[in-house]
């Protein structure tokens, strides 16, 4: 159905009828997609693109007007070297939605980001929701899975999508609704207590304690911190322990003590990582990078699975 309609007839739609009836025609396009068997709906793949918006960065004006109002124009696609300009305190005049947004190797300009879900089996697409390009593109992740399940797909299964959406909280979100993940970890938000048995200290997940260099343990604090449970030592393990100045634990100068913190999270990263090594894992980020992306894991250049 949609071969048959040029982009400018869907823009022309979208404007002449509103948002909402033209999300009742997208919707109507994939229900019939579905009637006739081309969309199973049980595999998810997810990906986000900047696009410009139409709009220069000399339309960017203080947020604050008390701030200094002096305004240096550039030449519209970049700004002068000694304007700072930045979301938090600029706003485009001619189009507030759009914000400041880059990817590597492209110029900072003003931008929207859509976020593209499809049907991994026959590449329809399910779901395209546009936010300002600031937006992270986890954010709308969680919600536009729940808006296809929803709509389309409740018998989704499993859910594929790079590196961007591997936090934590989406993992364990994906977890709870019994969805499968072919998700890498996104290693910025993996924690450091990842890489503690490196810094000398070994978790024992049986008596829930680390054990240090010298063969002290470090015992579960009872502290509440909403995303990592710390563990001490005693004061008088490290008082007299001639590996002070190389332990890597963190000291606690008031009581003497070393401590260690672990992520709450951490059992699944662990089970993550895991599976990030398997072929299966690989396969299925293989085949979003070319279906998605039309690029290959090779041309990608990046080790998904090595860290
Ligand atoms: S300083 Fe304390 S925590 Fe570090 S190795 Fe020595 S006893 Fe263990």
């Amino acid at each position: 159905l949609l071969y048959g309609l040029q982009k400018t007839t869907l823009t022309r739609i979208r404007d002449r009828f509103g948002e909402e009836v033209f999300s009742q025609f997208f919707e109507k396009i994939v229900k019939i997609c579905q009637e006739k068997g081309l969309v199973k709906g049980e595999s998810l793949m997810i990906d986000s693109t900047l696009i410009k918006a139409n709009a220069s960065l000399d339309s960017l004006i203080p947020k604050d007007p008390e701030a200094k109002t002096e305004i240096k124009k550039g030449n519209g696609l970049t700004p002068p070297p000694d304007r700072k300009i930045s979301n938090a305190t600029h706003q485009s005049q001619t189009d507030p939605d759009a914000t400041l947004a880059y990817k590597k190797g492209t110029l900072r300009s003003l931008k929207y980001k859509v976020h593209t879900s499809i049907d991994s089996d026959s590449r329809v697409i399910l779901d395209c929701f546009v936010t300002t390009g600031a937006y992270h593109d986890s954010q709308a992740y969680i919600s536009r899975i729940e808006h296809i399940l929803k709509t389309f797909s409740r018998n989704l299964k499993e859910v594929i999508a790079d590196r961007a959406y591997g936090s934590a909280s989406i993992l364990s979100t994906l977890a709870s609704k019994k969805l499968e993940t072919y998700i890498p970890i996104f290693s910025g938000r993996s924690g450091r207590a990842s890489s503690l048995p490196e810094r000398g200290f070994v978790y024992d997940d049986i008596k829930d304690q680390f054990i240090c260099a010298e063969g002290k343990a470090l015992l579960h604090y009872p502290k509440t911190f909403s995303d990592r449970k710390r563990y001490h030592t005693k004061a008088a393990d490290c008082i007299t322990c001639t590996q002070q100045m190389t332990c890597l634990g963190n000291v606690k100068k008031k009581e003497k003590v070393r401590y260690v913190d672990r992520t709450i999270y951490q059992p699944l990263y662990e089970e993550v990582k895991e599976r990030m090594t398997t072929s299966i894992f690989i396969q299925k980020l293989t085949e979003r990078m070319w279906k998605m992306e039309g690029r290959t894991y090779v041309e990608d250049g990046r080790n998904y699975c090595g860290s």
